[in-house]
């Protein structure tokens, strides 16, 4: 059996190896390292691909979450509603504008922002929501946009975990994930779904001036070249990075598809085993893999251990040489970071729960049968012990 990685981007850059080496070859010989029109291309493709009418490349995906709230024009103590359970950089760049991170609970059958704990959170100083369509499963966003309009907030979707997600709206209407809110964010750090050979991140939205504003926001406030008309910053997609992301563009379809095969089958494996439940999609939550449409792209295959011993789990599979990973273990209210008076304990059961019981299964894009029959047959012999 191959060594089983908990992402394989090796075995994935061996299948793209000619292409891959031969644009970067192309961008080094064109000294065109940044702005170049590696980057304007894979701009225009992205666009195509989402069906958004604006990509603004940036640097990385923290900073595009940075970025968009710096364009939506969100002042100091405004306050911006998240998840609890996600990873930090959302929270993060909140505090660093200065504006008010609230931090609510999530579902604890998607694992994504709970639209009855956004609603109770909603105050006079609400200025956004940013959902997370965490571990590549889309966010529920006709209620969040419903919720959205009626108070006038701002939506923000941080969509680094789930590029190339289909979400379906109660009418039927199919939009892939960030093109949704008022603005999103997307990281191509190399271990996401789209992921580059270094740092890379990008920001969508349909709205133009708002994708006029964010352009000069990345490029240091610039609209005409040195007159600065806003505080901005430097972040830039190189094109490097660029060509790499044109190359694997046109197979992100199939990309997500390998990792929902996987998904269905570690599904068949564990599902009727006691201690475990399995990840689901909420549009149709009979259906542990979601059929109906693409709502979820796999980002992690994250289990929940119910009546065993998480951490001894972990230890199990890594006694065995299977790589394996818990997202998130700490709630973000609970960081050093980010604790507050005002939060408390009873409005986070879902998360402080989670914390104990998730954990991710090795996912991308290289796993094979016998990979995945053995990783299922040893948490099963260790929960059912
Ligand atoms: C990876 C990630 C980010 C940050 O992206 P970087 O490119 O690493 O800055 C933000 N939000 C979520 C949910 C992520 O998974």
């Amino acid at each position: 059996m191959r060594k089983i990685q908990m992402v394989d981007l090796k075995g994935q850059y061996k299948a793209i190896k000619e292409q891959i080496d031969s644009s970067v070859i192309d961008v080094i010989e064109s000294t065109a390292f940044v702005n170049g029109p590696e980057v304007h291309a894979f701009q225009k493709e992205l666009e195509d691909y989402l069906g958004v009418k604006h990509v603004i490349p940036c640097a990385n995906g923290t900073d595009a979450l940075q970025i968009a709230m710096m364009g939506l024009g969100l002042q100091p103590g405004d306050e911006v509603i998240t998840a609890d359970f996600t990873f930090a950089a959302t929270v993060e760049v909140i505090a660093l504008l200065g504006l008010t991170p609230v931090l609510v609970d999530v579902d604890p059958v998607t694992f994504n922002i709970d639209v009855e704990a956004i609603k109770k959170a909603i105050t006079p100083k609400t200025k956004a929501i940013v959902p997370v369509h965490l571990f590549g499963l889309s966010a529920q966003m006709d209620e969040i946009m419903e919720l959205a309009n009626a108070h006038d907030l701002y939506v923000i979707e941080d969509n680094a975990q789930g590029i190339g997600a289909t979400y379906t709206s109660k009418d039927g209407t199919k939009t892939k994930t960030g093109g949704i809110g008022h603005v999103a964010s997307t990281s191509f750090f190399p271990s996401k779904n789209l992921g580059c050979y270094g740092d890379g991140g990008a920001i969508f939205t349909n709205n133009d001036d708002l994708a006029h504003t964010i352009r000069g926001i990345v490029n240091h406030g610039m609209y005409v070249r040195y007159h600065h008309d806003v505080v901005g910053v430097n972040s830039r997609l190189d094109s490097i990075q660029a060509t790499i992301l044109r190359a694997k563009l046109p197979l992100l379809d199939n990309y997500n598809a390998k990792r929902r095969n996987a998904a269905r089958k570690y599904t068949a494996a564990f599902t009727g085993i006691k201690n475990l439940i399995t990840p689901t999609g909420f549009c149709d939550a009979k259906n542990s893999i979601c059929d109906v449409c693409d709502c979820h792209v796999f980002h992690q295959y994250t289990l929940r251990v119910t009546g065993a011993d998480r951490d001894a789990l972990v230890q199990h599979l890594n006694n065995n040489n299977i790589p394996c990973g818990v997202y998130y273990p700490i709630p973000l209210h609970l960081q050093k970071a980010y604790r507050d008076d005002r939060y408390n304990e009873a409005d986070f059961p879902v998360t402080n729960k989670l914390v104990k019981e998730v954990i991710s299964l090795p996912m991308h894009t290289e796993l094979d049968d016998e990979q995945i029959a053995f990783i299922t047959k040893t948490v099963i012999d260790f929960v059912t012990k």
